[in-house]
């Protein structure tokens, strides 16, 4: 609950902010506004991640400072925990020995937290630490805005995305009053891509497939596509979103090969198609529109069982009329 988090911000000094592992821009974009916001607050406060900042937030305001560490290795008070599932998303060992407050906005989410504070109706974090800042009476400064700025572009798929709301375009508005730069914030997140992202995304387009119906397509990079590209995982995230970009296509797989025959599946629909669904079948999960798991198996027999389950997805969800694309 918002209340008992300002409390314990209130009466405390020291805190950690940590994310997912492969931070992504909401959980970025909250946990460095986060940070801000207690700054301004005069508490001492920092953001620890298992993962180096994408090259995408490089360029978000206090990023720089994100340290990477391998386990908790510095006395807090508390560590809030942005956007996790469950208490080992971080990848940080020994965070459910510290005082664990859980904001998220997934409404999946368990309450690993001493403290949890979800609210499924938000957009992003972004949206929470929001609406944290102005209960808690920090003036809201072009960082902090910024920041909140880049968690909601990116959850709402640049302002695409169902979870777009009056709501969204209200707070988008005063955090531009309040100095974030729109233009400036599209630019280093979506136009300052290395060539190498480029080009791998050529050669995974390449693979494009789709089933008999044309409702359901898929992808794959092999870890060879990406070696020859001389991109990184990273510069893989968001390729699925070209194929769903196919008037027809209402589900997208999109395969990626880790090491030791491992896959990571990333899953997106339309509408009412629940690929949440699909990706637990598969001990994976997520939201109705993007879900995803990881998996060891064999490629051809893998695809054909995430193919067969995205069909039987398709065949079963409810008509809808409008166009609802469910963010991360
Ligand atoms: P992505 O395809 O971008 O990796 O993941 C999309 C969404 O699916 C994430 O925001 C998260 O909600 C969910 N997701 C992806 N992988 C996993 C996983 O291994 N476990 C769970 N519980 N959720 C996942
Ligand atoms: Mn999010």
């Amino acid at each position: 609950m918002l209340g008992q988090v300002i409390e314990l911000i209130e009466k405390h000094d020291r805190f950690a902010i940590t994310s997912h592992i492969r931070p992504d821009g909401d959980s970025l974009g909250s946990s460095l506004a986060l940070c801000w916001i207690l700054k301004g607050l005069g508490k001492n406060a920092e953001v620890i991640m298992r993962d180096e900042v994408p090259h995408a937030y490089t360029r978000l305001p206090g990023s720089l400072d994100v340290r990477v560490v391998e386990d908790i290795d510095r006395e807090y008070d508390a560590v809030f925990v942005i956007e996790c599932s469950d208490v080992t998303r971080p990848g940080i060992p020994s965070l459910a020995d510290q005082f664990v407050v859980n904001i998220d906005h997934h409404s999946t989410t368990a309450l690993f937290g001493n403290l949890n504070w979800i609210d499924a109706t938000a957009a992003a974090v972004g949206e929470m630490i929001y609406n944290l800042a102005k209960a808690i009476g920090s003036r809201v400064t072009p960082e902090i805005a910024g920041c909140v700025y880049a968690a909601l572009l990116t959850d709402t798929g640049s302002f695409h995305f169902s979870n777009t709301t009056e709501r969204t375009f209200k707070i988008a508005s005063e955090l531009v009053r309040n100095g974030a730069q729109p233009a400036k914030l599209s630019q280093a997140i979506f136009y300052n891509y290395p060539f190498a992202k480029i080009q791998l995304v050529g050669s995974v387009l390449s693979t494009l497939q789709r089933d008999e119906s044309g409702r359901i397509a898929w992808i794959r990079m092999t870890r060879e596509a990406m070696e020859l590209s001389g991109a990184s995982e990273e510069d893989s995230d968001n390729i699925i979103n070209y194929p769903l970009t196919i008037g027809d296509v209402e589900a997208v797989a999109f395969f990626r090969e880790q090491s030791n025959s491992t896959y990571r599946i990333s899953l997106r629909s339309k509408n009412r198609v629940n690929v949440a669904r699909v990706a637990e079948e598969f001990g994976g999960g997520g939201h109705t529109n993007a879900a995803g798991f990881t998996i060891q198996a064999d490629f051809d027999q893998l695809s054909l069982d995430v193919i067969k389950k995205l069909r039987e997805a398709v065949e079963s969800a409810p008509q809808s009329n409008g166009r609802e694309i469910k963010p991360r």
